[in-house]
């Protein structure tokens, strides 16, 4: 279904309208944001399920209180008799042929990890200047609290009886790696099933600029082992006339970049980031390079991290320098990780990965290989109106025009959502900005982002209540 950008731009009454309702209830959603901060839900096994449970009771009542659900429920799929975390599922039917939006966030909590890191206390929320700092203050209990006061607002302007259909999915395992995501959409696809899935658990390009996260690299990463003999040898004994495997490793694995740092693997894919001022002084802030090192690779840094593959090796099986002794290692192993540009297969990636080792396998050295991992990068490559009215709604609520950007890593949970709904159109929104520090300690939320992204998806409902898409 197309429709012209002109009939998906808001009209300034209607921006006006939202910005007073999102306004008279935001002391009440920083309230709840607030609370929802309060219950440390954490779902790593080390932490208590109790916490979990209560925190997806607390967001299912939020839900079922709107009074515009047709169900709300509190469900958990079993993986291998493993029991999967609480999540939130509501839902309420479109009517009428207007688009089923289904909005998703999580409940649970990275754990607060070294509390002398925090300035604040970490399940206390605090707010500091313009922002309110706890666990989960952005990632991702901001997301829940902008959908439900988004749902709010949208029946305070239509009235309970709007058509566009809401189905929301707030899940409970995200920050433990979502292990039962792909069998819970499975299971629950009926109630799922939407036209438009709004992720809002990314970020703004900045507190003021509005951003929609287009693009995210994949990843595939390969355990190798080299053998050059068939047992350790004394150095003194036999060194210099046959290779040891660290000598053939270190070969190995410096041919994987150029002299400039480029990723030296032919035939892999990149692309272009949008054009958007990242300076080298920001990245070597942000990256905490040392002084004197200097950056790798060709292209904008954007393209760099954005839109091309790059290598790590992440992991070497070698004696520790205290317990070295003047031997040659007979074999040893490393883990390479690579992230991929979106557009690439992580299959073909891998192969043209291995090609390249078995072509630059020095002395002729043994190869083996290992552990494969491996996540589908993500490009919005099939977006229709409901990308050209997120950006509109955006735009008008923030006063300043939305931005694609990318994420160098991956939300690996997109790659299921895609393939258990071919059809839908992703969205991925966020409320955080670059200082929200998820994951980290001093955690926090910009209030006036948090109210503008609310204000962006209001709009965005309440636009898409008069949209005929079936
Ligand atoms: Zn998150």
């Amino acid at each position: 279904m197309n429709f012209s950008a002109d009939s998906l731009r808001p009209d300034n009454l209607s921006v006006t309208l939202t910005k007073e309702k999102v306004a008279a209830r935001f002391p009440k959603t920083l309230s709840l944001l607030s609370e929802l901060v309060r219950i440390p839900g954490i779902a790593w096994p080390a932490f208590p399920a109790e916490t979990l449970q209560q925190s997806a009771e607390r967001v299912a009542g939020e839900f079922k209180a709107t009074g515009i659900f047709e169900t709300v429920e509190i469900r958990r799929a079993i993986v291998n008799g493993e029991e999967g975390a609480l999540a939130v599922v509501a839902h309420r039917a479109a009517k009428n042929g207007r688009p089923q939006v289904l909005l998703y966030a999580h409940h649970d909590v990275q754990p607060p990890g070294d509390s002398e890191r925090w300035e604040t206390p970490p399940f206390q929320p605090t707010v500091v200047g313009d922002r309110i700092f706890g666990r989960g203050a952005a990632d991702d209990k901001a997301g829940i609290v902008a959908h439900l006061t988004a749902i709010e607002v949208l029946r305070d302007m239509v009235g309970p009886d709007f058509e566009v259909g809401i189905s929301v999915f707030i899940e409970g395992e995200e920050e433990a790696g979502s292990p039962t995501f792909r069998k819970f959409l499975e299971e629950n696809r009926d109630v799922l099933q939407a036209d438009v899935i709004v992720v809002a658990d990314s970020s703004n390009w900045t507190t003021t600029t509005p951003a929609l996260t287009t693009t995210l690299r994949g990843l595939v990463s390969q355990v190798i082992e080299i053998s050059t003999l068939d047992h350790a040898l004394h150095s003194g004994m036999y060194g210099g006339a046959v290779p040891d495997a660290m000598t053939a490793m270190i070969r190995l694995l410096a041919t994987l970049h150029d002299s400039d740092g480029n990723v030296n693997v032919a035939g892999l894919k990149h692309g272009k980031a949008s054009e958007l001022n990242y300076s080298d002084e920001a990245l070597a802030i942000d990256a905490g390079l040392l002084p004197g090192v200097k950056q790798i690779g060709s292209g904008s840094i954007l393209d760099r991290i954005w839109m091309k593959p790059s290598i790590t090796v992440i992991g070497l099986d070698a004696v520790p320098v205290a317990q070295s002794s003047n031997t040659m290692l007979p074999s040893i192993k490393a883990k390479i990780s690579m992230r991929i540009a979106p557009g690439e297969s992580p299959i073909d990636a891998l192969n043209l990965l291995r090609s390249h080792l078995e072509a630059n396998l020095p002395f002729g050295a043994k190869l083996q290989y290992g552990e494969v991992e491996q996540g589908k990068p993500f490009a919005d490559e099939n977006q229709g109106w409901a990308k050209e009215l997120a950006s509109a709604s955006l735009g008008a609520a923030f006063g300043e025009t939305a931005v694609d950007i990318g994420i160098g890593g991956s939300i690996p949970f997109i790659a299921d959502l895609i393939e258990v709904f071919p059809k839908a159109q992703i969205l991925v929104t966020g409320v955080e900005d670059p200082d929200s520090r998820a994951h980290s300690p001093n955690e926090s939320v910009h209030v006036d982002t948090l109210r503008s992204a609310i204000v962006a998806e209001s709009l965005f409902l309440y636009k898409g209540n008069d949209l005929r898409v079936n």
